[in-house]
C-alpha cells in the first residue's frame, strides 16, 4: 500500500490541479479504449492522452464480451452519454490471457474459466493468436445492435490495435490487413 500512496503523493505535488478542476463538472472523452489489465499496457500513456481524453475498459485479455454487463455497460455508456467518435481495441504482444487459451490448465479457477474457456488460440504463435483475439473482439464491437446502428448513422467507429512491448510499435488493422501507419488519426 505505502507504493500507491507514495504514488500519489509523487503525482499531487505536480499535478495540473487547474486541467482537474476544469474537469470536475464533466467528461467528453473522445474514445473508448477497450485494452487488458495487463501492467504494460498503459493506454494514456501510449496514445499521450490527458484525464478526460479516453474513456478506459479494462479487462483480462481485452474481452469485448457483451454479454457481460460490465462489458456492455461500458459501451453502452461510452456511445450513448459520452459520445465517444471512436471504439478502439487494443491488443497486445505476450497477453497472458492469449496464452492460457492455448494452455487451458492455465484456467485455475472457477473466474478465469468463465472469463475466458470460451476464448481459442488461433495461429503460429502469441502474436498471431493475439491479433486473432482481437480480431474478434473488434467483429463483437461491430456486432453490436446500438454500435451498428451509430457507425451506420457516421457517429462513430471502431479500431483494432495492437502494440508490441518489446519495440513499443503500434500496429493497425485495416482493411483485412496489419500495418503500421507512419501517423494514426485516432481522433477524428
Ligand atoms: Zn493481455
Amino acid at each position: 500500500m505505502h507504493r500507491i500512496l507514495d504514488g500519489y503523493a509523487r503525482f499531487f505535488s505536480s499535478a495540473d490541479l487547474g486541467e482537474y478542476r476544469a474537469l470536475a463538472g464533466g467528461q467528453r472523452p473522445h474514445s473508448l479504449v477497450i485494452t487488458c489489465s495487463d501492467s504494460r499496457i498503459v493506454p494514456e500513456e501510449l496514445f499521450d492522452a490527458r484525464p478526460g481524453d479516453l474513456f478506459v475498459l479494462r479487462n483480462v485479455g481485452n474481452l469485448a464480451r457483451l454479454d457481460e454487463p460490465s462489458v456492455a455497460a461500458a459501451l453502452d455508456y461510452a456511445l450513448l452519454h459520452l459520445g465517444v467518435k471512436n471504439v478502439v481495441v487494443l491488443a497486445h504482444t505476450d497477453c497472458g490471457a492469449v496464452k492460457a487459451s492455448k494452455n487451458v490448465d492455465h484456467l485455475d479457477t472457477d473466474g478465469l474459466k468463465r472469463w475466458l474457456g470460451a476464448e481459442f488460440f488461433q495461429g503460429e504463435d502469441s502474436e498471431e493468436a493475439g491479433k486473432a483475439a482481437g480480431l474478434r473482439q473488434l467483429r463483437r464491437v461491430e456486432q453490436y445492435p446500438l454500435f451498428k446502428k451509430m457507425a451506420d448513422e457516421g457517429s462513430v467507429s471502431a479500431s483494432l490495435l495492437f502494440f508490441h512491448i518489446d519495440t513499443c510499435a503500434l500496429e493497425v488493422y485495416e482493411d483485412g490487413a496489419w500495418s503500421v501507419p507512419e501517423r494514426l488519426a485516432l481522433c477524428e
